[in-house]
């Protein structure tokens, strides 16, 4: 891999933005085309209709919320260039703009910065050890040593 490539595909925050369920994936699409199938069908109307035949279509209205939310969290490039796909606006990216830091790796507190309090839920394992690897033997090459993005892909 190219280094070029590798510092835009490396978040301020220490993700790596190739491994993200939503970076480049295809169930955007599909989310995207299911939801014109079900249109073209009228599915709402029929899933108006309270009846014994198909009783789980009364969750249609949250199926919907989730199908758009799946269509909408699709991304091409990563955060460092685009500026981040969350519903909420990151505090990472300018924090590290204001400072000037490539990445938090830079920065004397990250292991205790409440900013990545967000992330902890899904990525926390992956982000301290990206950070620190980084710090500590260079960008130049780390992608190669990342662990999984996701808690649960953790060994
Ligand atoms: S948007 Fe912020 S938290 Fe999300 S990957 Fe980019 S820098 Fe990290
Ligand atoms: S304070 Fe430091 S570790 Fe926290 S977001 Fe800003 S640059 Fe990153």
């Amino acid at each position: 891999m190219q280094e070029e490539n590798e510092k835009d595909l490396t978040a301020y925050c220490g993700l790596y933005c190739a491994d993200c369920i939503h970076f480049r994936n295809k169930h955007s699409e599909l989310a995207g085309q299911l939801k014109e199938s079900l249109e073209d069908a009228d599915f709402q109307s029929y899933a108006n209709v309270k009846s014994p035949f198909g009783s789980e279509f009364q969750h249609y209205d949250s199926f919907l919320i989730v199908l758009e939310a799946l269509m909408n969290h699709s991304c091409s490039e990563g955060c460092r260039n685009s500026g981040g796909y969350s519903t909420e606006p990151c505090q990472i990216i300018p924090c590290c703009r204001e400072k000037g830091y490539e990445g938090c790796w830079e920065c004397g507190i990250f292991e205790t910065c409440e900013k990545f309090e967000s992330l902890k839920p899904r990525c926390g394992a992956s982000v301290m050890h990206n950070l620190r690897e980084i710090r500590e033997n260079g960008f130049k090459g780390w992608s190669k040593l990342r662990k999984p993005i996701y808690n649960w892909q953790q060994a």
